[in-house]
């Protein structure tokens, strides 16, 4: 899996659109201004979202998929999770409001037609494996996702080409508990494979042993990125 490293930028964005999604996400549209011809999508291109903290007043700043974008607009998948300022700022953004977005970051380029993926996540990264679902190359291998919530942002795939392990967790489970037993219960992928996990960052690690321990596989062999961390308000990996 190649990474590509687009051009930045900071530009003020207003609040054009806000669904709410089935639980637990909501969907928040902004129009961007001055960055004409810019993508800022892609598969799990990113942003930087700044917005003024409901509570303190501050202006925070945490990371965002970009789902989409049409011309200067881009769709922003939000988990609604109650604890953080951006979450709490997501529950009830004004239509008009203007917050910035800086980036895009991330991303990367897909593999030669044929090799297989396996993808993986929480809720949290259920927005960018939809964005690798729909940047897939025409001739790709077969996709093996299992996803612990937010199943129903991935776009519709031919069942022969993709399966999706939709996992639920129960009332009170820690958020990623589930991600590596699963991931243990499958075939080992085969070389070449892009695999791909993201979400709780000790989940994350979890997925990260079984990968280096169990399937013995080299540290330039997958990519796993800690999107968010118990306990730990902005955390970055
Ligand atoms: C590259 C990248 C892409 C991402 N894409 C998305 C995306 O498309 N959609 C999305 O919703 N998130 C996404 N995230 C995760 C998001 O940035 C974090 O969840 C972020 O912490 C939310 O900020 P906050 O202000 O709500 O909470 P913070 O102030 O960062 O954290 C406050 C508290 O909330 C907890 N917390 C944070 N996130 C969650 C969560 N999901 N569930 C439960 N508790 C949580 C923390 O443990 C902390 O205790 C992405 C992260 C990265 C790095």
């Amino acid at each position: 899996m190649t990474r590509s490293r687009p051009v930045r930028h900071r530009v003020p964005a207003s609040v054009v659109d806000v669904v709410r999604l089935p639980e637990p996400f909501v969907r928040i549209t902004l129009m961007l201004g001055g960055a004409d011809g810019v993508r800022f999508d892609g598969p799990t291109r990113w942003v930087k979202l700044f917005v003024v903290d409901p509570d303190t007043g501050a202006q925070v700043g945490r990371a965002y998929t970009v789902r989409r974008q049409r011309s200067a607009e881009i769709d922003l998948d939000i988990v609604l999770h109650g604890n953080g300022p951006v979450a709490r700022w997501a529950e009830s953004p004004l239509l008009g409001e203007v917050v910035t977005v800086a980036g895009p970051r991330g991303g990367f380029t897909h593999p030669k037609p044929g090799t297989p993926y396996l993808l993986a996540g929480d809720e949290s990264a259920a927005p960018a494996i939809a964005s690798i679902l729909d940047s897939l190359p025409v001739g790709h291998g077969k996709v093996t996702v299992v996803l612990e919530g937010g199943e129903h942002l991935l776009p519709p795939a031919d069942p022969t080409m993709t399966s999706v392990c939709s996992l639920r967790r129960s009332e009170g489970m820690r958020k990623g508990t589930l991600i590596t037993p699963a991931l243990r219960a499958l075939p080992k992928p085969s070389a070449g494979s892009v695999i791909w996990v993201a979400g709780e960052g000790g989940a994350v690690k979890q997925a990260r042993m079984l990968f280096l321990n169990e399937w013995g596989l080299g540290r330039d062999e997958f990519s796993t990125k800690g999107y968010w961390k118990y306990g730990e308000p902005d955390h970055r990996e």
